[in-house]
């Protein structure tokens, strides 16, 4: 063997151990609120680095395509007997590589093209697999979109209803990446059976709330449930499949062969160990204190006069309209990075800015929560947030709370020296 093989990545390609450096140094120094971002456990990290990545496994647990599956069949049965217990699912496939494969998996099992299907707006909180015009969705499906209603920005089910009978969709999918609030699923199902469509929920952002029985869980009602595992289910990069036995074949055959090749072993492994952690009790009180962090991150931005979309939140994450205040979602997005704490810009329902510069920003809680940030820390960050953005032109205000905001975070130590983390003091 080359002797290369054994040298560690920082002899081997310092380029990119640097940037590994780098990003840790970056995301303990700093405030991570991306409602779409968590921080894995080392243990979870451990699994996704291991030799798994080495293995090829096409097929599932006893029937592979190729030889030498029998660890391999260990990982991937103990995710999936995990996942069935964890959420009360019939049916489970850990195979999915990330939130998009599993949404293309179900569409692809369900539909052919040209069929219509219902989706969430994007700009009222939906996602681009749920069919914007740019997506693979948008592209293959007839989409008829629902969105918020103007008043109370909540989902509005009387005309979620109404477009149902009027179009007939074969599908109706919800879940969402930027909704504050609950999400019906037992009345989105029982609208879509009404017209004799299936659900696909994508609890994408919100499995964790799920798992952990601070949100309703979609699983009994409709058909097809979908995540990824690595928002604030805190697992690996990656999603998956859960839906009724009827029909756990098509959806099988659909990931793989259809969408995918071979599974992602190392990926499927974490899972595991994702499932594991979530079963805990601790991993309750995480997913309570994440909902707290956000309602009182919401309160006192409120306080501070800022317009907070449908006027708070239920789950993990809240909304708020900058341009209320005459800064847009970009404007406040850069300005509040300048100062280490990462969000980003976000259409508000009926948005008069275009994507990319937005009215809103979306701030989530489940990374921070991570770091075991509680209630007294949002409301310093609440204070800091509205700091920088009432002074948006102020690089000194940016600087005084970037120098707060890396204090407040070296309390909160990240990872530990296992993974070359520098030393916190
Ligand atoms: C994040 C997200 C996805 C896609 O996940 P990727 O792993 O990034 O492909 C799908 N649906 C919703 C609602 C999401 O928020």
């Amino acid at each position: 063997m080359n002797e290369a093989f054994y040298q560690p990545l920082r002899d081997v390609d310092p380029d990119v151990y640097q940037a590994i450096q780098n990003e840790i140094r970056r995301q303990s120094g700093g405030l991570e609120m991306i409602a779409s971002e968590n921080f894995a456990s080392e243990a979870v990290l451990e699994a996704m680095g291991s030799v798994f990545t080495n293995k090829y496994a096409e097929g599932y647990p006893g029937r592979r395509y190729y030889g030498g599956c029998e660890y391999v069949d260990v990982v991937e049965s103990l995710a999936i007997e995990r996942a069935r217990q964890l959420f009360g699912a019939e049916h489970v496939n850990v195979q999915p590589y990330s939130g998009s494969q599993a949404n293309m998996a179900v569409y692809i099992a369900m539909l052919q093209p040209g069929d219509t299907i219902m989706g969430m707006n994007l700009s009222h909180g939906g996602h681009l697999t749920h069919g914007h015009p740019l997506n693979f969705s948008g592209k293959y499906f007839n989409v008829v979109a629902y969105g918020v209603d103007r008043e109370t920005e909540t989902i509005d089910y009387h005309q979620m209803a109404e477009l149902a009978h009027q179009h007939k969709p074969k599908m109706i999918v919800c879940g969402a990446s930027a909704y504050p609030r609950i999400i019906d699923f037992d009345r989105i199902a029982e609208i879509a059976h009404e017209v004799g469509a299936v659900v696909m929920a994508d609890i994408a952002h919100i499995a964790g709330l799920v798992a952990a029985g601070l949100h309703p869980s979609p699983i009994p009602s409709c058909e097809f449930v979908t995540t990824t595992t690595h928002k604030t289910l805190r697992g690996p990069r990656a999603g998956m499949i859960m839906c009724k036995q009827e029909f756990a074949r098509e959806i099988d055959r659909a990931v793989f062969p259809c969408v995918q090749g071979g599974p992602h072993v190392h990926i499927m492994a974490a899972k595991a160990v994702c499932f594991k952690e979530a079963m805990r009790p601790e991993f309750k009180e995480y997913q309570a204190q994440i909902v707290k962090n956000a309602k009182v991150l919401a309160e006192e931005l409120a306080r501070a006069g800022f317009r907070i979309v449908s006027g708070g939140t239920d789950n993990h994450l809240l909304l708020v309209d900058v341009y209320a205040k005459g800064i847009t979602g970009k404007e406040a997005e850069k300005a509040l990075d300048a100062a280490g704490i990462t969000v980003n810009k976000n259409t508000i329902p009926f948005d008069t800015n275009p994507p990319l510069v937005a009215s809103g920003i979306r701030i989530g809680t489940p990374a921070l929560t991570t770091r075991g940030m509680k209630e007294p820390e949002m409301r310093l960050i609440a204070g800091m947030i509205a700091e920088v953005l009432d002074q948006i032109g102020s690089e000194e205000v940016q600087k005084s709370v970037r120098q707060r905001v890396e204090e407040l975070s070296a309390r909160f130590p990240l990872y530990g020296h296992r993974l070359g983390a520098p030393a916190t003091s």
